[in-house]
């Protein structure tokens, strides 16, 4: 979805799920550059790690650039490193992996550190807000009226209950005096 919208310069604000950072202290993706132009990421040793270390003459057996690649350094390299203890202290060599629509990520990621991404998820709460008291608070967790209109009267009816609940705590009705 995040590379549908940015091939198209959708601006996605969308909190993007990533399990790339680590907790024990040891380098996380985010420590290795990627270098596009080779397709491998460098270890902040300077070493490469790369997807394949093959030249495939079959074209069939070539990356396809589809699902998860992972990306590895050679063991001999890692296993002399000075910085293993804080790369990968328990695995032979490092790995890293890379999403099929790892720079539309990284796009969703840099506008998530912006204002205007504070901004829309505060919105974005208050329509769902919208949503949740519809369905708890006015009973609309299943929908009633059947056909090709019923749905949609259904939600227009509530949605206008729900107007007209919230006009009428802004502006009260007036009080009626009593007059002895
Ligand atoms: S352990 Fe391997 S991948 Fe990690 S910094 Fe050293 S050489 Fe690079």
């Amino acid at each position: 979805m995040l590379g549908w919208l940015v091939d198209r310069d959708i601006k996605p604000h969308i909190p993007v799920l990533d399990k790339s950072g680590r907790t024990e202290g040891t380098w996380s993706r985010a420590d290795f550059e990627w270098d596009p132009e080779n397709s491998q990421y460098i270890c902040p040793e300077g070493e490469p790690l790369k997807q394949f270390r093959r030249n495939y003459s079959d074209p069939n057996r070539k990356p396809t650039g589809k699902g998860v690649a992972r990306y590895q350094a050679l063991k001999h390299t890692c296993q002399a490193c000075p910085s293993k203890a804080l790369c990968c202290p328990k695995a032979d060599a490092r790995k890293i992996t890379r999403e099929e629509h790892e720079d539309a990520r990284q796009v969703a990621r840099d506008i998530a550190k912006t204002r205007q991404y504070k901004v829309s998820m505060r919105l974005r709460k208050k329509v769902e807000m919208q949503f949740a008291h519809l369905k708890r608070i006015l009973g609309l967790g299943r929908l009633r009226l059947r056909g090709p209109n019923g749905p949609n009267d259904e939600f227009l009816l509530a949605a206008t209950a729900q107007n007209l609940r919230k006009l009428a705590k802004i502006f009260p009705a007036p009080q009626q005096t009593c007059k002895a």
